[in-house]
């Protein structure tokens, strides 16, 4: 596969979540609910999380904002379910270093591989961050068990 052809395979896969955003009806009876805002872009997300027996059995995030917010966001809802807070927490923090190491890291990330290229675009890097900032935030709220309430990342 040339590189031509493996980044419209990006493109594609991106512009596909985009437009049919996965995991987008809102948890019932929720365990935990946070709000992510990107000021710099105008994303939007609101993310919920059904946690039972100490697993992420669901996942709703509703959002607006651009596409790369947006896919990256979507990715990840499926990324999460069924894995407990301690892997989700994991697979954030890997994915944050993923898009933001000065070398990429070892390890695969399977589908969320495909925002790669936003790497070469270091002020769209807090779209691709945004829902993971806020599952974070959200598992952080699971563990204290108390409302962070809305979080906006900074500059
Ligand atoms: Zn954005």
């Amino acid at each position: 596969m040339s590189l031509d052809a493996l980044d419209a395979l990006y493109k594609e896969v991106i512009l596909d979540h985009y437009q049919n955003p996965r995991n987008r009806q809102p948890v019932a009876d929720p365990t935990v609910a946070t709000e992510g805002y990107n000021p710099v872009c105008g994303d939007q997300l609101t993310l919920q999380l059904k946690l039972v027996d100490g697993k992420i059995t669901g996942v709703g995030l509703q959002g607006k904002g651009c596409a790369i917010s947006q896919a990256s966001a979507s990715m990840m809802t499926e990324a999460i379910q069924n894995q407990t807070p301690e892997d989700a927490e994991r697979l954030a923090d890997a994915f944050r270093q993923f898009m933001t190491a000065d070398e990429l890291p070892e390890g695969d990330l399977g589908d969320l591989q495909v925002l790669e290229g936003v790497r070469q675009f270091p002020v769209r890097i807090k779209c691709a961050t945004l829902a993971w900032h806020t599952l974070q935030e959200a598992l952080k709220e699971y563990r204290s068990g108390q409302r962070a309430g809305k979080l906006v990342i900074r500059e």
